[in-house]
């Protein structure tokens, strides 16, 4: 592929990256290294994560550090230092000691992106109770299925959710001991509380208790791309994973100011939009809002970001407009940029190079998986439509199953299997919450398969080919969605694509192409032969799309993922499964 102009990372910016040389650093690394720059609870009383991302530095020269700068839906700006935060999670871990909740009871968040929910998080984690964000979109029988399942004691939420999704619910859940709400003054009875009057009759002081590195430290709820989604358990050891990748994947440096756009109600957003940046001591940027693509070049701009960290789905809705942000905004100070959440396909690391003057250096990583696994690293060559290489302590394989008990390492390059991973990195999930028998079937042979296909170049770059539910079959081609969508996308009436495989008696599947065109661009017949055209040229016969439909937009999680089995679904008028994380 081609460039207008290739960028050198390492010359063009004055920071050194972390990770300066990539087969050293993974030839050396240990996790001891890791452990020497993390401080440990006092005492050899453990381990806890939120005593690495808070309390640490509030004992120290940074102390009035801005950890947290909270941009509201109004443009209002809120700066939490780091004793702020201390101050704050200490108050919320009290009021957790004050109603009786303790180690290992769940406590859950369903809030859009307030200030209240970070700090429950982190005085959740230091109370030793376990975090469990909710999306704060979800409607009420979403909330009931997972508190229900992830067994919530607690619930903070906002009184606009109370009212609308929670009120409803309250008499299935038993167990439920309280609810908090963090916009009123005063009680509504003995178990719907005020958290602002609670924060204010506890103290500010809070000891951590002594936390075993494997106590479970938060529930994380999968996106539900594939299905119904799963409770994956992480422990306090994932700290480690968060310190490390912050360290080199997202190349955190002290001075940084790190922007994270997803919501903490999906594992981006907790990993590295609460603790990962907490644990390097930069300021973390909040922004309350939605989208909006003038108001994120603003956000770029006034906060000075140095080290962005957003979606695909985000850099596609921004390369839909047709105008130059480097025209309007200043971008100078922004120096790297991550995706990660669905494959980024290589038009749109092109677009970043030629528009924003910037690398997008896509990632992969699971919920199971609690952080950053393979990535492109700052400094370091980006292969456009590659997820990059494996982290340092990190080993990756393309794998064949053989049986339900044996896989064999496919050793060749550039040959498609299950992308796998050896168990035993610090951030890996310990459970499938109440499902032993559905986490037990993701290890095989010493290996975790991660349910999605890929394979490996001959200079160890893993490229996605897809999930490996999506993978279509056709006329004796395996055919990975994201392949098709990604030569698709390089049409320039083409602003999104989601490829299924429909059945076909003769072929097998026919691959099928959905299309949201760019404003400006009028779905039409002739446009339609284009695009089959286009596709052919780019993929050949064999894999090109042999239809193509139309649609305004796709439907994707709230994550930002295309949900292929649910266009799947309404072609071949099948039941749509569990659409809770849809997007409206
Ligand atoms: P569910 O497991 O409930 O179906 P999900 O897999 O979408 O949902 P997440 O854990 O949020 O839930 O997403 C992880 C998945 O997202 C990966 O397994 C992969 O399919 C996809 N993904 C994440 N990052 C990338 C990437 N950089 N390139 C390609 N795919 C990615
Ligand atoms: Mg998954």
């Amino acid at each position: 592929m081609a460039f207008h102009r290739v960028i050198d990372p390492v010359t063009t910016h004055t920071i050194r990256p972390n990770l300066l040389n990539y087969h050293a650093t993974r030839a050396t690394f240990t996790w001891d290294e890791i452990a020497a720059e993390l401080d440990f609870l006092p005492g050899g009383s453990g381990l806890n994560i939120a005593h690495e991302a808070v309390t640490r530095h509030a004992n120290n020269a940074h102390s009035e550090q801005v950890a947290i700068r909270w941009i509201s839906k109004h443009d209002a700006i809120y700066d939490f230092t780091y004793a702020d935060v201390e101050e704050e999670s200490n108050r919320f871990a009290n009021v957790l000691q004050e109603l009786g909740i303790g180690k290992g009871e769940r406590v859950f968040v369903l809030a859009g992106r307030i200030p209240a929910l970070y700090f429950a998080a982190l005085g959740t984690l230091k109370n030793t109770s376990v975090f469990c964000p909710l999306f704060s979109a979800f409607g009420p029988e979403p909330i009931l299925q997972r508190m229900q399942r992830g067994d919530a004691r607690v619930l903070l939420t906002t009184q606009k959710l109370f009212k609308r999704k929670v009120k409803e619910i309250l008499s299935e859940l038993p167990d439920l001991k309280f609810v908090l709400i963090a916009d009123i003054d005063e009680h509504i009875s003995d178990h719907i509380l005020s958290l602002p009057l609670l924060m204010d009759t506890v103290s500010a002081e809070f000891v951590i208790p002594p936390t075993d590195p494997e106590d479970m430290a938060i529930l994380h709820f999968t996106s539900g791309t594939t299905g119904m989604p799963k409770g994956a358990v992480h422990v306090h050891n994932a700290v480690y994973h968060h310190y490390m990748t912050a360290k080199y994947a997202l190349d955190l440096h002290p001075n940084d100011v790190f922007w994270c756009t997803a919501d903490p109600g999906w594992v981006t957003g907790t990993s590295y939009g609460i603790i990962a940046p907490l644990l390097h001591g930069v300021t973390n940027i909040i922004d309350e809002a939605e989208f909006d693509a003038q108001r994120w070049y603003r956000i770029l701009e006034e906060q000075r970001v140095t080290v962005w960290y957003t979606a695909p789905t985000a850099i596609r809705r921004l390369m839909r407009l047709d105008f130059d942000p480097l025209e309007e905004f200043d971008l100078s100070h922004l120096r790297f940029v991550a995706s990660v959440g669905e494959p980024l396909n290589p038009e749109a690391v092109v677009w970043g190079r030629d528009v924003l003057d910037l690398t997008i250096h896509d990632n992969w990583w699971q919920t199971e998986t609690g952080g950053i696994m393979i990535a492109n690293f700052a400094g370091q060559e980006v292969r456009p439509g590659s997820m990059g290489r494996p982290l340092p302590g990190i080993e990756a394989a393309i794998v064949r199953r053989i049986n339900s008990e044996t896989v064999q390492v496919i050793e060749k390059p550039n040959v498609d299997g299950d992308l796998a991973l050896k168990p035993g990195w610090p951030s890996m999930y310990r459970a499938y919450l109440h499902d032993q028998a559905r986490y037990d079937k993701c290890f095989v042979d010493g290996w975790y398969l991660s349910g999605d296909l890929a394979y490996r170049d001959e200079d160890g770059y893993f490229w996605f080919v897809g999930r490996a539910d999506d993978i279509i079959k056709t006329s004796g081609h395996m055919v990975g969605p994201f392949e098709v969508e990604s030569a698709l996308m390089e049409h320039p009436a083409v602003a999104e694509a989601g490829v299924i495989g429909v059945p076909n008696d003769v072929i097998g599947e026919l691959v099928k192409a959905f299309v949201a065109l760019k404003p400006g661009y009028v779905a039409s017949d002739e446009l339609n032969r284009e695009l089959l055209g286009f596709g052919r040229k780019k993929l050949g016969s064999a894999v090109a799309p042999k239809e193509i439909e139309f649609r305004d937009t796709l439907p994707k999680t709230r994550s930002g993922k295309i949900m292929r089995r649910l266009l799947k679904a309404w072609e071949l008028g099948l039941p749509e499964g569990d659409v809770s994380t849809l997007e409206d």
